[in-house]
């Protein structure tokens, strides 16, 4: 059976020693009481709660999975209660207003929470997950009245909230759904569709359910200009915030499906429901992005969270399992053979999941922190440069993360062998549940056409061409560090193919608006690749200047895992500046027959 362990230490030095959070919170006004004496605890009591009380849960809710009787969905055994502690604790409103209940702490601190809670359990972390985007999105979008209403339960995770957009004929291309919203008077309206895959969309975890929905206004232009959003209750919210009647939302069934079998994936009908308009009419869609953002993060670290549970998993059963001798000859003489970990191809799998989950752990930090710093540093030029940089890292974080993930579990499946392939160790069932963060929240291959197609040109290119310079400043900055060079020279040159690809991208899409398509993905993940290896190069400087005296080894294995990111993982720009530079042509010669 699968084990998790929170990587406190490692998180502990992202926070302290990489980010040194503490300094960043207190130039940020409402989080100057954010200190070490605070984070910490939080910290260890998340990971109590995910290892004692979720990640139990994690294997017999896959066994088990939703059920559906007669429009009710029940969540395998044990998810009730679970959810009540969580709630009980106020891990829900960890980084909610406090205006209306929560803790108002920092989303850089409650990332860390979210990463533990999701590596325990995606499933679970679904619910919670998708109540948080909600809280977001009213909080920012709707009226005063609603706001009152809705956001003290939801906060508190008594109700939850869901996000509906997909119809069965529209998921990638939003501007072809056809729900409806009709004025019924009192600032009401009727809401009229079915939506499909909707993450609990109906459940028993929680007494009401808040779904967020897309629809369109009898005036709507067509297409995506014509989107509106709505607020529509399972159960109708007195003015005192008290639960109502119920509204005609219904789930019709729900999906039998891959992995995350825990969280129930429902077709929702709305049949005339009562809802309310959110944010300006035909302008859904740009609310929708305060969800989508904050969901893209969330499920991004779904690659990391998963990750890092067969990391932990696969380096256990490596070090123990006996097969074959080592190439060099008998590591333990004594014993029939040597653990596996002797071979090298064993090492290069698990070291390969290792560089990408600590350099996803330090980036996904570094992207909250700039999170936190667009929406409460001061000086507003800050503000919007955290803003331009976290637009270029969300497809990054959702795309890359999620792949990556898929790809490390499935390579820490192969460290079992023959066992990981059976449900007993738990490998299969990361593989299975990793796989759907590549597909929902937006398939991956979107949000590179996001990055290369809409991010690169935003303002003229004024994101892209200042996160080049903060890196290109980054390695002249320490270009005197005694040591350094070694991580600074393969991060340059992964830098200056990233240069080249923007600029080879500008220029042919000028030329072809499909040399866009076809160079985005690679164009993405050698984006990331420079954006890890920044990580990299940072956490190396720290464990250089730290590793003597070290006897826990930390900073030993910080860097020798950031020299196998640098030397074998980072060069890999090398072919992505190559395959995206082979052009649209190689892509688009066959006719759509001939496939
Ligand atoms: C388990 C699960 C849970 C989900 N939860 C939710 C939820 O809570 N709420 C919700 O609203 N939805 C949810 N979804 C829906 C999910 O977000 C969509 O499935 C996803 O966005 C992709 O849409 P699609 O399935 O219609 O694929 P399509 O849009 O049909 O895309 C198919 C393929 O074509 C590619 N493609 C499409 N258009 C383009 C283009 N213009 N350029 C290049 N490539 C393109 C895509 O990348 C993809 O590879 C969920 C789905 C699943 C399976």
């Amino acid at each position: 059976m699968a084990t998790y362990q929170a990587p406190l230490r490692d998180m502990k030095f992202v926070l302290h020693e990489l980010l040194d959070a503490e300094r960043e919170f207190a130039a940020l006004p409402g989080f100057e009481e954010v200190t070490r004496d605070l984070i910490d605890p939080v910290l260890e009591e998340a990971a109590k709660l995910c290892e004692n009380v979720v990640f139990p849960l994690n294997r017999t809710g896959d066994q088990e999975g939703c059920t559906f009787e007669d429009g009710t969905v029940r969540t395998p055994s044990g998810f009730r209660d679970a959810y009540r502690t969580f709630v009980e604790g106020g891990w829900n409103g960890l980084s909610c207003n406090p205006e209306f209940g929560g803790q108002g702490l920092p989303g850089t601190l409650s990332v860390f929470v979210e990463e533990m809670l999701q590596s325990a359990n995606v499933a679970f972390a679904l619910y919670p997950g998708l109540t948080h985007g909600a809280c977001i999105t009213i909080d920012k979008h709707a009226d005063e009245a609603l706001r009152r209403r809705y956001l003290p339960k939801l906060v508190e995770g008594t109700w939850s909230g869901v996000m509906c957009l997909t119809e069965s004929h529209c998921g990638t291309d939003l501007g072809l759904l056809r729900t409806r919203a009709e004025p019924a008077g009192e600032g009401r309206y009727r809401v009229t569709g079915t939506k499909i895959f909707i993450t609990g969309g109906e459940q028993d975890l929680s007494e009401n359910i808040v779904h967020l929905v897309l629809a369109r206004l009898p005036d709507a232009p067509a297409g995506v200009k014509g989107i509106s959003m709505f607020l529509v209750p399972k159960f109708i919210a007195g003015e005192d915030g008290s639960l109502g009647e119920r509204n005609a939302v219904s789930c019709g069934s729900i999906e039998h499906k891959m992995g995350i079998r825990g969280a129930s994936t429902c077709v929702m009908n709305y049949d005339g429901a009562i809802g309310y308009l959110i944010g300006e009419p035909h302008r859904g869609l740009q609310a929708m992005f305060s969800m989508m953002n904050y969901e893209r993060i969330m499920v991004g670290q779904q690659g990391l969270s998963l990750g890092e549970v067969a990391y932990q998993n696969a380096a256990d059963y490596a070090r123990e399992r006996l097969q074959g001798r080592s190439l060099k000859g008998p590591v333990a003489p004594d014993l029939p053979a040597d653990p596996i970990i002797v071979h090298p191809d064993v090492r290069r799998m698990l070291l390969a999941t290792r560089a990408y989950n600590e350099g996803a752990r330090a980036l996904i930090a570094w992207t909250s922190l700039q999170v936190d710093r667009s929406t409460r540093h001061p000086d507003p030029s800050v503000r919007e440069a955290a803003a331009d940089v976290v637009g270029l890292m969300i497809p990054v974080i959702k795309a890359f993360f999620t792949d990556y993930g898929f790809e490390s579990c499935h390579q820490c499946q192969q460290v079992f062998g023959g066992h990981g392939y059976i449900a007993e160790w738990g490998m299969e069932q990361l593989v299975r549940d990793a796989r759907i963060a590549q597909i929902y929240e937006g398939a991956n291959g979107i949000h590179a056409l996001d990055l290369a197609g809409r991010k690169l040109a935003m303002n003229g290119g004024r994101a892209i061409r200042a996160y080049i310079g903060s890196v290109s400043a980054f390695i002249a900055e320490r270009r005197e560090v005694p040591g350094l060079d070694e991580f600074l020279d393969p991060l340059a040159a992964a830098l200056a193919r990233l240069t080249e690809a923007t600029q080879w991208l500008n220029e042919a899409a000028r030329r072809d608006p499909d040399e866009i398509g076809a160079a985005s993905y690679d164009y993405l993940r050698l984006f990331a690749l420079v954006a890890f290896g920044r990580m990299w190069a940072e956490s190396a400087q720290i464990a250089l200047a730290k590793q003597e005296g070290d006897n826990s080894g930390f900073y030993r294995a910080k860097l020798a895992t950031a020299r196998f990111f640098v030397r074998r993982l980072l060069p890999n720009t090398a072919s992505l500046l190559a395959t995206l530079r082979a052009g649209a042509d190689t892509v688009m010669a066959l006719e759509a027959e001939a496939f």
